[in-house]
Order: structure tokens, then sequence, then C-alpha cells
């Protein structure tokens, strides 16, 4: 490969958000993987990298973007061969790794999956790091034991999101009455669409609470963290469990044990990043299995290409994104 080609480069910590630039072939980090980057996607974390708005990078420059689908080009580890289609996400891209806006990347083979069969590169990008975690979440409540569909009501939060989004799909097609929490009225036929039977208003669980209140969820996926998350935990009932994955809603935790101590209520974390493989399988597994293709259109309904990334960054920073927005490289 010889053509220079664009990416997205964060040059230094006062840069105020990232810039196109054109690279060329020596530019990329010297690792045996070469991947023509063809999809990739905007998650949370990507909007505060691309804004400057959060301390994503943590090395300088830096190509930001934590999901990759793309072809293999050169490799020289034999696990992968050129014309494979790949995904790759987490594994500090764009944090400390170059990461997927950039039409070329080199990549480390540990950081590579052939991509899932049944999606296709543009699927699986607008699952992406959201869809897969919400996917590691219901995995965990799921293998947490004893969350059974008939029992009563699962809550997922920040649930027009794109993790939350996932999280309805998914739990309502295992056959789970999802209840979503958020902020905006106007998606509620987008969650109804997406399996969720009722809602509730993000306010309701904003404002502190009492340690212990009313049973109401078997279990919950919470994507906002804060007063919202020490609510969700003090309204989970008796041996329920609840995966806490984001801090949408800060990243403070204003609790006390009492759900802990006086329910058994669990409280499991879940990160994506550094996830080890099997329990990336397991996830991919589980949206193979369960995800219907058409919620995927319905959640990822926006293709975008570098020149609209700046402003849908700035976009999902203010909470105005409903679902996933796919990027197009090629
Ligand atoms: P999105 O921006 O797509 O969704 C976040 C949702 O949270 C919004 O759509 C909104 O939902 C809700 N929200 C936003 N601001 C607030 C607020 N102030 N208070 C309460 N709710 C709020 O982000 P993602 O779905 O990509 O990510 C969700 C969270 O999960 C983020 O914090 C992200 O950093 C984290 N994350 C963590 C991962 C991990 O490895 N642990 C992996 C992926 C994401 P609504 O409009 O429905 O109220």
């Amino acid at each position: 490969m010889s053509d220079n080609f664009p990416a997205m480069i964060i040059r230094d910590k006062e840069q105020k958000g990232a810039s196109l630039e054109t690279l060329s072939p020596s530019d990329l980090p010297d690792y045996p993987v070469l991947v023509r980057v063809d999809y990739s996607s905007l998650n949370y974390k990507d909007g505060l990298a691309v804004t400057g708005k959060g301390r994503i990078a943590r090395r300088f420059p830096m190509v930001p973007g934590i999901d990759v689908a793309g072809t293999v080009v050169e490799s020289d580890d034999p696990a992968f061969s050129p014309g494979d289609q790949v995904i790759a996400n987490g594994h500090g891209l764009s944090e400390t790794e170059w990461g997927a806006y950039s039409t070329f990347q080199r990549l480390k083979p540990e950081w590579l999956m052939h991509q899932p069969e049944g999606f296709s590169q543009k699927q699986a990008m607008a699952i992406g790091t959201a869809g897969y975690t919400a996917a590691l979440c219901v995995n965990q409540l799921i293998s947490w034991g004893g969350l059974a569909s008939d029992q009563g009501q699962v809550l997922v939060t920040g649930a027009a999101g794109g993790v939350g989004s996932f999280a309805v799909s998914l739990l309502s097609s295992l056959g789970f009455d999802v209840t979503a929490s958020t902020g905006r009225s106007q998606t509620h036929d987008y969650l109804r669409s997406l399996g969720a039977s009722s809602f509730i208003d993000r306010a309701e669980l904003s404002e502190p609470g009492k340690p212990l209140q009313a049973e109401r969820w078997i279990g919950a996926v919470d994507t906002v963290g804060s007063v919202t998350l020490a609510n969700v935990l003090a309204q989970t009932a008796y041996g329920g469990a609840v995966t806490a994955c984001g801090l949408a809603g800060g990243y403070d935790l204003p609790a006390s044990v009492m759900p802990h101590i006086l329910r058994s209520v669990a409280l499991i974390g879940v990160d994506s990043v550094m996830a080890p493989k099997k329990r990336r399988e397991a996830a991919w597994r589980l949206l193979q299995k369960t995800l219907q293709p058409e919620h995927i259109d319905i959640i990822a309904p926006i293709e975008i290409g570098f020149d609209r990334l700046p402003k849908a960054a700035e976009a999902i920073l203010a909470g105005k994104i409903r679902g996933r927005v796919v990027l197009k490289l090629g």
C-alpha cells in the first residue's frame, strides 16, 4: 500500500477536537495486521474524544474511534489473511492506541476477531461497542442466576441511547418484561418497537431517595450511574442483580449497603474495553442468537462520513442521538 489516506487526528492535549488530516502508510504504528477500515461507529466516548470535551486520549498524536470493522490488507500473523473481514473494539483504541477513524490502521492480532457470522460489516458497527456492551450486561444478569422472565420487570436506564437500545432489544427478545427509563418521551414509540412494555421518566430516578424502596425490578441494566443507579439498587427485588456499565448521569454512586445486605441485591460491574476473549465471544453469540435484524435497522438508521462526524459527536454529548450512528469510511 503506497497511497495516502484520510484520518481524524488529535495532535496534542491542547487541541480542541480532532481534525481531518492526510496520513501516509509510514505514519501508522508498527503492528502486524494492516486493516482497511470500512466502517466504524460513534459512541459516547468517541464524542468526548472527537470534541476534545473529555480526556480520552492519553498519548499523542492520537487517532480516535473505538469500533473497527474492516478488511485485512496484510498480515504477519497466521491467524489472519488478506481479505478476512475483522472487527475490533476496546483494548485501548483511542486512548493509548490509534483507533478506527483512519481509512487504514495497523492493529495487533490479539485485538481482532473475525467478523461474527450473520452480520454484515455495517451491522457489526451498528451494534459495535454499544450492542456488545449491552450483551455483556445481559449475559452477566442471566449468569448471575435466578433471573427468569416470568418473575417480574427488568429496567433499562438511558434506554434511548446506544447501550440502552440494545439492552431493551435483547431483554425483550429473551422474553423479559422491559421497563425503559428515558428522559425523552418522544422516544417511547421507538423503544416500544424494540420491545419495551412500560416507561418511567428519567427524572423519577434522578432525585435522591431512601436506601430501601418498594421492590420493582428483578434486574436492571444501568448506563447512567450516580443517583439513578443508587435508586435502581434501592428498588431491586430480593435476590436481583443490577449491571453498571455507564456514567451518563455521573460517575459517583451515592448509595447505601442496605439493598445488598438486606435483599442480597448484586451490583455487577461491566467493562467492555479489557473484557477477556471468552466473555467477548459469548456476548457476540448472544447477539447472533437473539438480536432481531429489524431491530438493528431501527436502532441505527443513520450513516455518516468524516464530514458529519464533528457535529454528530457534539450531538451525542448533548443527548440528542437516538440509538446508534454508523460511520462509513470507504
Ligand atoms: P449514549 O449517549 O448513546 O446514551 C446515553 C443515554 O443516557 C442517553 O441517550 C440518555 O438516554 C441518557 N442520559 C444522558 N445524559 C443523562 C443524564 N444526565 N442523566 C440521566 N440519563 C442521561 O451513550 P452509550 O449508550 O454509548 O453509552 C452509555 C454509557 O455507557 C456512557 O456513560 C458510556 O460511557 C458507557 N459505556 C461504558 C462501556 C463500558 O465498557 N463500561 C462501554 C460502552 C458505553 P435517554 O435519552 O433515554 O434518557
